[in-house]
């Protein structure tokens, strides 16, 4: 049923497969049909500690401990191979799990995860220190070691590639994690724990702990055990996650929302930035955090832009997401597709124009018809929250002032774009615009060497990605060795550390 014949549904913990204490167990759904695809075991505070202290065994004894850097890189790209010679059975376990259309996820999700693996290898043998010529009667420097062990908290909308933007640095820079997938899209992190003992990577060093948010999630959040909590979700639990961590002063990265706005002005191409403008807001059913659906479209061009915008929409192959020609597929559940209703009912009453789309399609499943509004201003509420479905909102502007202001009038700050001919104008506005990746000419690029995260606000803080994630999970040590002849007089009082 899912492509696998074994694939593994129970907890992952010490490098075994085991049920959760409780005995419980919960139901993933395919989201194209409402479904059942998998029970899955169903971790609870009892899990995770386990689980934390299998990471915490694993980071301080057994061979992990005393791996070296270019052995820990080679088991990540033995990861890496295993991930590609698998990649269409893994395409086909989002397509199920996930609802996620088999031709993306094929084109981007699977190289892109396969690419951060490899980029990360190649660190593992790299991550050092320095030497700091501070005083002459010692040898001062720095080291970097492993900051410990990591939660990796992942949402449901790219499920293996988020937990390989995670579980790839940290493993490269010595760290063991305890990754805890959405609990709407589980298995394909549960395939990616079996593919990484498959690997080499020895028992304990990658625990992954299906189960809810507030059960398994929340129970590692509030672990004193954990000491770095890597989190992709939505801004409301990133706040608690950030509250509860104070308690142990645990470390936080949060990857949280996003409303981006993409900028198209006057003499931008318009061929291009109609069709990438279109995937900025369609890609994955729009369930994605750099979503570019706050469009402005300067006075000149929006009514163009408009009406080719909305035939594109039209154009879109809604439906099964195992069938490659498929290019939108459906929302995640039932709440979320009644979520994205309700948004488009709330732009309508807001007095935006309806230009495309607006409506469910079928019954069967959770789809919706890629949506676009047009006369939408930035005061409307469902212009300005993240909605998380295929929901364009066009605004109209007058030049590059009021284009930046409006852009930058929002919480998040995940990353935007603008579309331009003009070089000097395109540099001028990336430079003004607030957000943690500004795209010029383009939309939606990611790549592994490349830091990814929020410019602050309800995008949160931190980067994935990119040497910025080294910092993540490494900690730096000063070391000092005195060079002091034996002979040398001790050192003064006011000289010692308090
Ligand atoms: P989304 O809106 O994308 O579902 P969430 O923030 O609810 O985003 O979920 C993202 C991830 O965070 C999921 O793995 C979810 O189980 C987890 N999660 C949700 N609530 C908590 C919590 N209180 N503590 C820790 N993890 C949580």
């Amino acid at each position: 049923m899912t492509g696998f014949d074994d694939l593994e549904t129970r907890l992952l913990i010490d490098g075994e497969w085991r049920r959760s204490l409780s005995g419980e167990r919960f139901t993933t759904y395919n989201p194209a049909t409402g479904d059942p695809v998998a029970e899955v075991e169903r971790a609870d505070r009892r899990d995770a500690r386990a689980a934390v202290s299998s990471a915490r065994h694993a980071l301080e004894s057994g061979p992990w401990a005393t791996m070296t850097g270019a052995e820990r890189g080679r088991i990540l790209r033995r990861l890496a191979d295993l991930l590609r010679a698998e990649t269409d059975a893994l395409v086909g376990l989002e397509a199920l799990d996930g609802g996620k259309p088999v031709r993306a996820t094929r084109r981007q999700d699977l190289p892109a995860a396969i690419d951060c693996l490899e980029y990360y290898a190649g660190w593992a043998d790299k991550i050092d220190g320095v030497v700091v010529p501070a005083r002459r009667d010692a040898l001062t420097f720095t080291t970097r070691g492993p900051v410990g062990v990591v939660a990796a908290i992942v949402p449901w909308n790219f499920p293996l590639m988020n937990a390989v933007w995670k579980i790839a640095p940290a493993l490269a820079c010595g760290c063991t994690v305890v990754l805890k997938p959405a609990e709407l899209t589980p298995l394909s992190a549960l395939r990616l724990g079996q593919l990484a003992l498959d690997a080499g990577l020895p028992p304990g060093v990658l625990n992954v702990l299906p189960g809810f948010g507030k059960e398994a999630g929340a129970a590692l959040v509030e672990h004193p055990g954990v000491n770095k909590i890597s989190f992709t979700g939505s801004p409301g639990v990133g706040r608690w996650i950030m509250g509860a961590a104070s308690a142990n002063l645990t470390r936080v990265g949060l990857e949280l929302g996003g409303k981006s706005p993409n900028v198209v002005f006057d003499d931008a191409d318009l061929d291009a930035a109609v069709r990438q403008s279109a995937a900025g807001v369609f890609f994955n059913a729009g369930q994605v955090c750099s979503a570019g659906t706050r469009l402005y479209v300067e006075d000149g061009v929006h009514d163009e832009f408009v009406e080719r915008l909305a035939a594109r929409a039209g154009a879109l192959v809604v439906g099964d997401p195992l069938d490659p020609k498929t290019t939108l597929g459906p929302l995640i559940s039932a709440g979320q597709l009644d979520k994205v209703l309700g948004y488009v009912e709330t732009g309508r009453r807001e007095g935006a124009a309806l230009v495309a789309g607006g409506g469910r399609v079928g019954n069967r499943g959770h789809f919706l018809e890629p949506t676009v509004f047009a006369g939408a201003g930035n005061d409307m509420r469902f212009a300005r929250e993240e909605i998380f479905g295929p929901v364009a909102a066009v605004i109209r502007f007058k030049g590059e002032d009021e284009a930046v202001r409006l852009a930058n009038d929002s919480p998040y700050s995940l990353a935007a774009a603008l579309w331009s001919r003009d070089l000097g104008r395109a540099h001028h506005v990336a430079g003004r615009l607030r957000a943690g990746t500004v795209w010029v000419n383009t939309y939606g690029h990611t790549d592994a060497r490349l830091p990814w995260g929020g410019h602050g606000g309800d995008s949160g803080l931190g980067r994935d990605l990119g040497e910025a994630a080294l910092e993540n999970y490494t900690e730096t040590k000063t070391v000092w060795v005195s060079l002091a002849r034996p002979r040398a007089e001790a050192p003064r009082p006011e000289a010692l550390a308090a």
